[in-house]
């Protein structure tokens, strides 16, 4: 097992690392920029160095600085968290080669997976359905017309390096293709300087619902299940659940066989989670991330599996000893991202925290790195806290998380929790009837 792990992440999900390796009985090694001092992981980390200035590229994407922190402290693995280089396969490279395991997949499979297109082909391959669309990039206007007269309108042209919700334009039909087109293009070359995109069928309601896998790179596999993170807006997570309301069983066996045969195939190693949307009893792959995911507390809270002590496991050389007959779900579990932001209009609100107040009492997790008198900084994500509640149905989970909502304080800036509340008095989504394009609609007619 390793003996220091360096984390090289901020905010609730360096914490959330931090806990894993110290009930495990690792050390760790908390990494931070100027604006980050403060931060409880750096508070709680076994050692802390400062990596760079607040901005990100300076910072945390800042490969050299952190390669000489984990050789100046002696780290013998990375754990990247979600977000920044999590995905960055010439980092995973980077770090292989100076003698530093990374905790997660191989630098190939990132590769592969982090182009959207290439990744569509795989699965295809592997006998795991998508949506349909075009069969590769396309490069000219004609092109996405004749593909998209093809397939039939609305359809969606998105980023094949695509991640974050950017560079994905819907075209309602030949009037409104060619504006998407170039501007899909546009958006994915300058936030990720590669113009490639490729066109789907824009699906008209379907949910999100993502299967969350764990693999030993040596063939094992186990699915734990799904989460349905169908309330987005602008294509971004805001509230998860797992089971999703509207699986059956059936469905639920069915993905989860083929999911975990085409990961075996692969031989790939860590946690990782296959994103479908899911439409008319039918599931319809979007994309794969090779990372620990938000919102995995969901999962862990219904199977009982931590996922990233899990992680760091498979990372060590452990064979993955759990079957899939071992893997039970057990109740219901809801997770909302609380952030920095205005509940109506979502304008960012950093600044200082005066009371920061959690709710407890039983199946009520808080994943947060918060506490009064911390400064939420300007420079990253939104995401402050994740409020995760358990019950046995999904009737209690709501009324639980009901309750836990009520008795959360964050003073000083604003939040999203309001949002949550209101949305928990909505009967629409009380029932579990709600799509991809639900939460934006309430949103507006609130
Ligand atoms: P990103 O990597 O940027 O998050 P995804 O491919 O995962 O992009 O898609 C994000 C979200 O965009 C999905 O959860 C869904 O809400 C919407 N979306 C993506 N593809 C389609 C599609 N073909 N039809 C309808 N909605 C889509």
């Amino acid at each position: 097992m390793f003996e220091k792990i360096l984390i090289a992440n901020r905010g609730e999900i360096a914490l959330r690392v931090h806990r894993a390796c110290r009930e495990m009985g690792i050390k760790t090694v908390a990494v931070h920029s100027t604006a980050d001092a403060d931060a409880m992981d750096v508070r709680l980390a076994d050692e802390s160095v400062c990596i760079g200035p607040p901005s990100s590229t300076e910072s945390y994407l800042n490969i050299p600085s952190i390669i000489a922190a984990a050789e100046v402290t002696n780290s013998d693995a990375i754990h990247p968290g979600y977000g920044f280089l999590s995905e960055n396969a010439n980092f995973v490279d980077i770090v292989t080669a100076h003698g530093i395991k990374f905790i997660g997949p191989t630098a190939d499979h990132i590769r592969l997976m982090g182009d959207k297109i290439a990744a569509k082909e795989t699965m295809i391959k592997l006998g795991v359905p998508c949506v349909p669309g075009s069969e590769g990039e396309i490069t000219t206007l004609a092109d996405a017309e004749q593909v998209a007269a093809d397939i039939g309108y609305p359809v969606i042209i998105k980023a094949s390096a695509g991640g974050g919700g950017r560079g994905m334009k819907v075209a309602t039909g030949p009037d409104t293709i060619s504006e998407a087109f170039s501007s899909a293009r546009s958006e994915a070359n300058l936030a990720f300087g590669n113009d490639a995109v490729y066109i789907e069928k824009y699906l008209s309601g379907p949910r999100h619902i993502e299967i969350q896998i764990l693999a030993d790179g040596k063939g094992n596999v186990v699915h734990l299940g799904e989460r349905d993170c169908s309330l987005q807006r602008r294509h971004q997570k805001a509230l998860e659940e797992s089971p999703s309301p509207a699986l059956s069983d059936d469905a639920r066996v069915r993905i989860g066989e083929t999911v975990s045969k085409a990961i075996g195939d692969m031989k790939y190693e860590g946690v990782g989670t296959i994103e479908f949307l899911y439409e008319n009893d039918e599931f319809y792959f979007i994309e794969m991330n090779t990372r620990l995911q938000v919102e995995h507390p969901v999962t862990e809270m219904v199977t009982g599996i931590d996922l990233v002590q899990a992680q760091i496991n498979v990372a060590a050389g452990l064979p993955l000893t759990l079957t899939q007959k071992d893997i039970t779900f057990s109740g219901h579990a809801i997770e909302c991202r609380i952030t920095a932001e205005d509940p109506v209009t979502f304008a960012a609100s950093p600044g200082p925290v005066n009371e920061f107040h959690v709710p407890g009492g039983l199946g009520v997790r808080v994943d947060s790195g918060l506490y009064a008198g911390y400064m939420v900084p300007p420079y990253y994500d939104s995401l402050i806290a994740k409020l995760i509640v358990h019950a046995d149905s999904r009737e209690e989970c709501l009324l639980r998380l009901n309750r836990a909502l009520e008795e959360f304080v964050v003073s000083g800036i604003k939040t999203t929790l309001p949002l949550h509340q209101e949305l928990l008095q909505n009967e629409e989504f009380q029932k579990g009837d709600y799509n991809i394009h639900w939460l934006e609609k309430f949103i507006e007619n609130r």
